[in-house]
């Protein structure tokens, strides 16, 4: 079974205050006759759900094509933090155990793609240490920043960039039951860029021993 928690792009997507919304210019178009049709995409690169490349926050740093794919691919778990706007997900709300490379926080605060809102939750940067020293090497999360909106500083970003974390942004995890499951969410090979869209989905992993 898949779970997509890719939001679809449309011109309805509310992208960051300031950012490039999509938008499809269409060059042709076969129902006016043209034969094929062919359009271009007009948008930001933290579209959606998107990876962010280290150079996004550390100004020597690597673009999204520098980093390794195995972060964004294998075992994920998803975990339900009960926080509220604004405030941020600490070690004491992670489980005792993660049982994969990768963890996903569903914080429940970003509830609508369509709309952009402001007080959403975030990654205290001390969380970023204690899931790296559980073997830990990407992080993501159903809000459009690991950090808080006016975090100017940026200190979840900076605490990914010391500890080599990846990072996943704008997932939706609405429906999806806690648990470890695979996670495929490839970057584009956009060489130097910031970010890249990616399509995100968790797959569910087969049950040891059935082999129905
Ligand atoms: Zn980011």
């Amino acid at each position: 079974m898949i779970y997509d928690i890719t939001p679809p792009i449309t011109d309805a997507l509310e992208v960051w205050p300031g950012d490039t919304p999509p938008s499809r210019e269409v060059l042709l178009d076969m129902k006016r006759g043209a034969n094929p049709t062919l359009s271009t995409l007009h948008a930001t690169v933290h579209l959606g759900a998107h990876a962010d490349g280290p150079s996004h926050y550390g100004k020597d740093a690597p673009g999204i094509d520098g980093r390794a794919l195995d972060d964004y691919l294998g075992p994920c778990q998803v975990v339900r933090v009960s926080v509220g706007p604004r405030e941020l997900i600490t070690p004491a709300h992670v489980p005792a155990e993660i049982r994969a490379e990768r963890v996903l926080f569903r914080t429940g605060t970003f509830p609508d793609p369509n709309h952009f809102r402001q007080d959403f939750a975030a990654l205290a940067p001390e969380l970023v240490g204690h899931l790296r020293a559980r073997g830990v090497r990407l992080v993501g999360i159903d809000t459009p920043s690991v950090d808080l909106f006016d975090a100017e500083e940026l200190p979840a970003h900076h605490a990914c960039l010391r500890h080599d974390m990846a990072i996943l942004e704008g997932v939706v995890l609405d429906g999806v039951p806690e648990g470890v499951y695979e996670l495929i969410a490839l970057p584009l090979k956009l060489v130097g860029f910031d970010a890249s869209p990616v399509r995100a989905i968790l797959r569910t992993l087969p049950v040891p021993g059935d082999h129905s």
